[in-house]
């Protein structure tokens, strides 16, 4: 048997299925529950050098894969093949080709163990399946999906609409809610062309079927939604479990709404959950208090800062004042940050100090911010600060005369150093 279906791929259009006749329909869509299966190598296709990535990979071509090769924003099947496992599934010459690593010893007829990533799948499944009632949901308010995307992280679903307004997400949730409830069986058909086109089609087919009679894959979730599609779907709406709407972005001057679909939601769901729990926990507040608590929060943070910031400057100059008065020693340790130093530098500038060097306090990391301001300074002041002080101290920083800033790691060799390099010159 050669693979007599084909699969549009990232079409926004019907994405339709030619089947020379059902027993060539592939497994992944006939029992998309079998994850291990046994089949045939039908061939093995080398890759050319110039794409290979590590110089021995090759193309399985199986007789019947359990691989869902990927197709209108569903992502491939993850999984291994007689062990190996698979690198990605292309189309190459029209057929499928499972990109391998290694498997020099396979040949072709053999038979070999298939084993599908059934928890990726499962995922893959939610979301697809999810992305049909949404799409469903959006329609009954004339909003058309123009492409999907199943990503690691969301659904995305890109409408043709600049916005979409919040009651209309909640209806679309609700929605959805009410048909994972009822549970309904989500089929697969197999019509002609003439039969599909009498259908009330959500995405309406805009292609033909090249060429021919052959069936079109059409997926009804019941009563809800009736679509040409290639993909893999849960078999009941039930399994979908719940769907959270994650916000929306533009894209193409159009907009994409972002969607967490399945156990993924479920998952997200109960992190908030704790979340909010240790949220209430750490502000003394129920649920609904939370975000204005933690608003109030702010708002006292700010006032502190300010209030410490009047405080900081306040000390430093005090400081600032204290070292002006004493020329014999011009350095100083006044812990605090640079909002100190700086007011410290200041004062001690304008009450006439011709040189001052104050070091502040401990920082996280384990060193000290400091400042040097020098009135007037020779053009190698600061070179020889730096021999002086950075080599034997560990020290970095710079600046412009006559104000230089930095961090030491030494503070009390910094100091004396300072002293005796200010006192020298
Ligand atoms: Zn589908």
């Amino acid at each position: 048997m050669v693979f007599s279906f084909i699969i549009g791929r990232h079409k926004a259009d019907l994405i339709y299925t030619r089947v020379m006749n059902h027993s060539d329909l592939p497994i992944y869509w006939t029992d998309p529950e079998i994850g291990l299966i046994k089949t045939r190598i039908v061939e093995i296709l080398p890759i050319s050098p110039s794409e290979q990535e590590n110089g021995r990979e090759c193309f399985l071509v199986l007789e019947n894969s359990p691989f869902f090769p990927g197709g209108g924003g569903q992502p491939a099947d993850r999984g291994t093949i007689a062990g190996f496992e698979i690198g990605g599934i292309s189309r190459v010459d029209n057929l499928i080709g499972h990109r391998i690593t290694g498997g020099e010893n396979l040949a072709g007829g053999e038979e070999v163990e298939c084993t599908v990533d059934m928890d990726f799948r499962r995922d893959s499944r939610q979301q697809h399946t999810g992305q049909h009632l949404i799409s469903a949901a959006l329609a009954e308010y004339g909003i058309a999906t123009v492409s999907v995307h199943l990503g690691n992280e969301y659904c995305g679903i890109e409408v043709d609409a600049v916005d979409v307004e919040n009651r209309i997400i909640d209806r679309v949730l609700s929605r959805s809610d009410e048909w994972i409830q009822e549970d309904r069986p989500v089929r697969s058909r197999y019509l002609s062309q003439k039969e599909v086109e009498e259908l009330p089609l959500r995405r309406p087919s805009k292609k033909k079927v090249e060429g021919g009679t052959g069936p079109v894959r059409v997926v009804d979730i019941e009563d809800v939604d009736v679509t040409g599609c290639g993909g893999v779907h849960l078999s009941r709406t039930g399994q979908l479990r719940f769907i959270l709407f994650e916000g929306a972005e533009r894209i193409r001057g159009r907009i994409r709404l972002k969607w967490i679909i399945g156990d993924r939601a479920v998952t997200r769901a109960r992190s908030a959950s704790d979340r909010q729990d240790r949220l209430n926990r750490l502000l003394s507040c129920e649920d609904s208090e939370v975000v204005e608590r933690a608003g109030s929060i702010l708002e006292e943070l700010k006032v502190c800062r300010t209030s410490l910031i009047d405080s900081e400057q306040e000390m430093g100059r005090l400081y600032g004042e204290k070292i002006s008065l004493d020329s014999e020693n011009p350095v100083l340790q006044i812990g605090g940050g640079m909002e100190r130093l700086n007011a410290a530098a200041d004062a001690a500038a304008c009450r006439g100090a011709s040189s001052v060097f104050f070091v502040g306090g401990t920082t996280p990391n384990g060193d000290f911010p400091w400042i040097l301001y020098r009135r007037n300074p020779d053009p190698n002041f600061f070179s020889r600060f730096k021999e002086t002080v950075f080599e034997s101290t560990g020290g970095k920083g710079g600046g412009n005369p006559p104000v230089w800033r930095g961090r030491i790691i030494d503070a009390k060799k910094a100091l004396s150093a300072v002293r005796n390099l200010l006192t020298d010159t």
